[in-house]
């Protein structure tokens, strides 16, 4: 007789299509039936018009016949702002309001946020699990894209704690899929996984060794995913419609959904066949596609996935040929036209024998598993996708921890003050690769005082960045000499523009060069300063210590570096500061010759 099972941790992927929950029984995992009777919850969730939610399948039955009752690809939106949503809910036929930070979205007169909405999902899970599992559910792993960041993170665990459940652990998809692929097949080497899911896309270079699953370097796009095809089949197939008579499809809600269901379903049917029938029967529409046609469609989204994984292998310092797997994970991976593409990324053949749907929560489950007790012989070591830092003097941002770095994971800085009796410093926090701090997310802000006031650069403030093991971050600062401490958890606004991260690190490739440029300038204006505001001192002591000529050029080289500084060449100010430097130092010399001098005459 099975032994009963007590206080299960279950492992759960939340996915922006479809979600599961899976269990480890002595030692395999196994993907728990939902409450209605099926292993895939799909995530969506229509609702009754006194507001009552059901999630799943016959939910998904509603998206088209009751759009304005009917939310999905919640996950989308899961930590983001209103500003952001503009790229992020492409496609998203609901109504959008610009909460206090928080997005809210409309259905039928109420509205939610999507950490209420995910937690409505979690908790059907949960309620699946129970009735699979016949036992209280309150523990879970969750996964998130790993490419997910702070803020998303924590939208995560806030669901997962609306929904009742403790969240143990927050994994990333990628490193759950090379869990469930590695236990499987007692692997090693060196793996990319390739994970395209409904909404995200996620690359994730591993190394496999002794049971050992260590990331070596992690990148994707948030706002990236199989939704992006049916996205693209719609505009098309709009497109064509307005032609015919000149209405816009998209305007309707319903013929909206309609329209993005008939994509989903003309996308999958090309992972098995060579044509298919997209039919939109409100808008008396049929038309034959081929595959052809639509891997022409789909092209073009798909090379979006190529940048990341060629940066990826760069961090992770690898060629495509030193990997020995590429794993596939994720339904659109069933898709020819995607194998094609990850097959030209790595230039080897993918490899598809592990079950898309299934793996991430398979992953989470051993990772359950392990957390238990269990499984002692497997380690994972994962990775921080974004450089954490604060901002430093000039508007730059400073990195404590740069991307790809082990978790769980700590980082130390001093930092001073830059004005002479400065009492107070704020710290700001910021995610992302750019170096000037409005091109990089905010984290959150937060101010250390009672500081003792002293000259400029005499403090030293230590900041200290804690990263847990589910990537969520938390800092503190300290003023050493009174021991001054402040500890904040970092807790965004859920509300932040995708601009950020998006843009952080697919700019920061673009961007390097104008970045280094600017960090260039600040750095040289930093350090010149203090040598102005010095000179300005003691000009006066110039005309009266030196002789008129080189008390002339110690005016002349001051003015040149007050104009270089107003200027953008950052080599300009050093040499301009050198000069400047160069000038004073006799001046310099006589200054504190003097000053020794009035100290030690007897009086
Ligand atoms: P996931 O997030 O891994 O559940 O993936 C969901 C995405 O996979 C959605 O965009 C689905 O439309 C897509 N999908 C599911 N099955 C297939 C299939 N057989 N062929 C192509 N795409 C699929």
């Amino acid at each position: 007789m099975a032994t009963p099972i007590t206080d299960p941790i279950v492992g759960i992927d939340l996915g922006t299509t479809n979600s599961l929950v899976a269990f480890v029984r002595d030692g395999v995992p196994e993907i728990l039936s939902s409450r209605e009777g099926r292993t895939l919850l799909p995530s969506v969730i229509t609702f009754s018009d006194e507001g009552v939610p059901v999630v799943g399948y016959a939910a998904k039955g509603r998206k088209v016949r009751d759009a304005s009752h009917t939310v999905f690809s919640m996950k989308r939106l899961l930590g983001r702002g209103f500003e952001d949503l503009k790229t992020a809910a492409q496609g998203l036929p609901y109504k959008l309001l610009p909460g206090e930070g928080i997005v809210k979205i409309e259905i039928a007169g109420r509205t939610y946020t999507p950490i209420d909405l995910s937690a409505m999902i979690l908790k059907e899970l949960k309620l699946g699990a129970e009735k699979a599992l016949g036992t209280p559910v309150r523990r879970a792993v969750l996964t998130v894209p790993a490419y997910f960041n702070d803020s998303q993170r924590q939208a995560t665990r806030a669901a997962g704690r609306l929904a009742g459940l403790d969240v143990l652990r927050i994994v990333n998809e990628p490193t759950a899929a090379s869990l469930a692929y590695g236990l499987d097949r007692k692997r090693q080497g060196l793996i990319a996984v390739y994970d395209l899911g409904g909404g995200t896309f996620d690359i994730s270079i591993l190394k496999l060794h002794d049971g050992i699953f260590e990331v070596l370097a992690t990148h994707g796009d948030t706002a990236l995913g199989g939704d992006d095809l049916d996205f693209a089949i719609a505009k098309f197939v709009a497109e064509q419609l307005r032609a015919r008579d000149g209405r816009d499809a998209f305007a309707s809600p319903e013929l909206h959904a309609e329209l993005l269901e008939a994509a989903e379903a003309l996308k999958i049917a090309f992972s098995e066949r060579e044509e298919a029938i997209l039919e939109i029967a409100s808008a008396g529409y049929r038309t034959t596609f081929t595959r052809a046609q639509f891997e022409q469609l789909a092209r073009p989204v798909l090379e979006r996935t190529r940048q990341p994984c060629l940066r990826a292998l760069q961090d992770a310092g690898l060629k495509p040929s030193d990997l020995s797997d590429v794993v596939l994970v994720g339904g659109p991976t069933r898709l020819a036209v995607v194998q094609r593409m990850a097959a030209e990324i790595f230039g080897r053949t993918p490899n598809t024998s592990v079950h898309p749907d299934e793996v991430v929560a398979a992953g989470a489950a051993i990772q359950a598993d392990i957390l238990a007790g269990n499984n002692k012989d497997f380690l994972l070591l994962d990775v921080v996708p974004l450089s954490l830092g604060i901002e430093t003097y000039g508007g730059l941002m400073s990195a404590l921890i740069p991307r790809n770095t082990r978790i769980p994971t700590v980082a130390r800085e001093v930092f001073t003050t830059f004005a002479d009796k400065q009492t107070g410093v704020d710290i700001h926090v910021l995610q992302g690769e750019r170096e000037r701090v409005e091109d990089n997310r905010s984290l959150a802000r937060f101010k250390l005082g009672g500081i003792p006031p002293q000259p400029a650069g005499i403090p030293r403030v230590e900041v200290i960045f804690l990263i847990d093991a589910d990537g969520i971050l938390q800092v503190s600062a300290k003023e050493l000499k009174t021991g001054r401490e402040q500890t904040i958890e970092v807790r965004p606004s859920y509300g932040l523009t995708d601009t950020e991260v998006e843009k952080m690190l697919s700019a920061s490739a673009v961007n390097a060069e104008a970045d280094v440029e600017f960090r260039k300038i600040v750095e040289a204006r930093n350090d010149a300063e203090p040598v102005l505001r010095a000179t300005e001192k003691s000009l006066k002591q110039a005309y009266r210590l030196l002789p008129k000529d080189e008390a002339d050029e110690v005016q002349r080289r001051y003015e040149a570096l007050q104009q270089a500084m107003s200027g953008k060449d950052g080599a300009k100010v050093r040499e301009a500061c050198y000069a400047l430097n160069r000038a004073t130092a006799k001046l310099a010399d006589l200054i504190m010759k003097e000053a020794v001098a009035q100290t030690v005459e007897p009086r």
